[in-house]
């Protein structure tokens, strides 16, 4: 048990309708006929010991209508809501860094940021302009965190690391090259912030890879872990951008002016 426990707040700002032929890794072999499916986005706010800290930073919503993405609030804004300024975040853990974690950290230049190392070499090195690797990531947030490890802001993480008292980033990999999954002390149990490494509840309950991947392995033995961790230490699964979140833990599942639910 740690010292420290937190509150969980899931923060909801876009959603996407997609198709689930979009969603799931060779969905045809499952011989079922396509349908529609939708996606949810979300960040994490982690508030405890008198501390706010970020889990990722949601898309930056001029990115994101380049790229069709519905915006329902600016991250920005919904942080706003919840009465929380930038100055108030003392850190922010970012679990991968695709573009729909890493947009607006340039509003938090105060802010400590905790990134796997994996990811940090991954998106420097020599495949990250490949065509299935770079339409997933800025460029400019890239180049952020770039400039934040150089100006040493960036805490880089390695496997399974206690990165704050009761918060333990483990990098799974799988979805992306370091994928994080974020384990938080709540008080009554743990709470797994996913991120992307599961997208979508069925990814679990169906043992279905999501279509975009770094390494199918790491994807399936990073399911089995999230799964051990629900069954040892009932611990409540929180998947990175399934709208079922919003329902679960008493929100709903349409466009609500409500920007986040209390996970713990
Ligand atoms: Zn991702």
């Amino acid at each position: 048990m740690s010292s420290v426990t937190y509150e969980v707040l899931a923060v909801r700002y876009g959603v996407l309708a997609a198709r689930k032929s979009d969603l799931y890794y060779r969905y045809e072999s499952y011989g079922e006929p396509d349908a529609e499916a939708s996606m949810a986005y979300y960040f994490w706010v982690l508030r405890g010991g008198g501390a706010t800290i970020l889990v990722d930073t949601g898309f930056d919503p001029e990115a994101a209508a380049r790229r069709g993405r519905t915006c329902l609030v600016p991250p920005l804004d919904a942080l706003a809501e919840l009465g929380i300024a930038p100055g108030d975040v003392s850190a922010i853990v970012v679990t991968h860094l695709h573009y729909d974690h890493t947009g607006n950290l340039h509003a938090f230049p105060s802010a400590q940021l905790v990134v796997p190392s994996r990811e940090l070499e991954f998106w420097s090195g020599p495949h990250a302009g490949r065509g299935q690797f770079a339409p997933h990531a800025e460029q400019g947030d890239i180049d952020y965190v770039t400039q934040a490890v150089a100006q040493g802001r960036v805490r880089a993480t390695e496997g399974t690391e206690e990165i704050f008292d009761g918060v333990v980033a483990v990098s799974v990999g799988g979805h992306s090259a370091g994928q994080q999954v974020t384990v938080v002390d709540a008080g009554a149990g743990p709470v797994v912030l996913t991120s992307d490494a599961v997208h979508l509840y069925e990814e679990l309950e169906l043992d279905r890879p999501f279509a975009v991947m770094h390494d199918l392995e790491q994807m399936y033995a990073a399911y089995d872990f999230v799964k051990e961790l629900a069954r040892s230490r009932r611990a409540v699964v929180v998947p990175g951008h399934d709208p079922d979140v919003f329902v679960r833990h008493g929100g709903d599942d349409t466009e609500t002016n409500r920007v986040a639910v209390q996970i713990a």
